[in-house]
């Protein structure tokens, strides 16, 4: 890219932050992460000239990039502080949302279902120059055991409970965000696990693409 395009790009990713924090309070980290991360790398070509606006777009396999701002609200439900050092996502997708959460976390973990988007996705990760992320091919419903305990665990597909192995792969005192369907609807939730057992707040209403069974080549 020439320096004056990355400059512009630079800037859209900006504008995009800003545009972010007018909807949901970014705090300085988060809100550089938006900055940095060039969100038309991982969105398709005939949707380029869309990639800085806060829409969700779709992708192949019939699924989606996750709208930034829906991407910021899963964020800020996980409360990153400093001490977190783990994260591991369900529905890695286009990577997007992984790569906000590698300007943030040190160790990203995530797992993605449908093979070719994976593929896609380690390109992106590869064009940006991130190398935290750890990629897996698989039924995400089981987690990831290898690298368990994770500080937090984000689900980007919608679940209608969130599978055991996931809670069990959750170091104490993590968080657990998923978007879980209540009837027609769906909400954020936000699970601590405590000593005590697992402690359950609800967010805000939400619109995920299911989780599905098993595999896709
Ligand atoms: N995080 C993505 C949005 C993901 S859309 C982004 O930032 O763009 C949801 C993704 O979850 C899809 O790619 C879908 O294939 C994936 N998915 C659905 N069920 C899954 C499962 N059981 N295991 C892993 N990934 C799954």
């Amino acid at each position: 890219m020439s320096e004056f395009n990355s400059k512009i790009t630079a800037q859209k990713c900006q504008k995009l932050a800003d545009e972010i924090s007018s909807w949901v309070p970014l705090d300085e980290n988060l809100y550089n992460a938006f900055a940095a991360v060039e969100r038309e790398i991982f969105t398709p070509k005939g949707f380029k000239h869309q990639a800085y606006k806060l829409d969700s777009l779709p992708i192949s396999q019939d699924q989606w990039i996750s709208s930034p701002l829906m991407v910021a609200k899963m964020t800020l439900a996980l409360e990153i502080s400093k001490s977190v050092d783990s994260i591991l996502e369900i529905g890695c997708g286009s990577g997007y949302q992984a790569a906000i959460l590698s300007k943030l976390i040190r160790r990203v973990f995530t797992v993605e279902r449908i093979e070719p988007l994976l593929l896609e996705a380690k390109k992106c990760f590869k064009t940006l120059g991130i190398s935290n992320i750890h990629t897996r091919f698989d039924d995400g419903q089981k987690g990831w055991r290898d690298y368990a305990p994770y500080d937090r665990i984000l689900l980007s597909a919608s679940v209608k409970k969130v599978p055991e192995p996931l809670f069990e792969q959750l170091g104490e005192n993590g968080i657990l965000a998923a978007p879980v369907e209540t009837g027609s609807k769906q909400v954020i939730m936000q699970f601590i696990k405590t000593k005590n057992g697992i402690r359950v707040k609800t967010l805000e209403e939400c619109l995920f693409v299911p989780i599905l069974d098993g595999i896709s080549r």
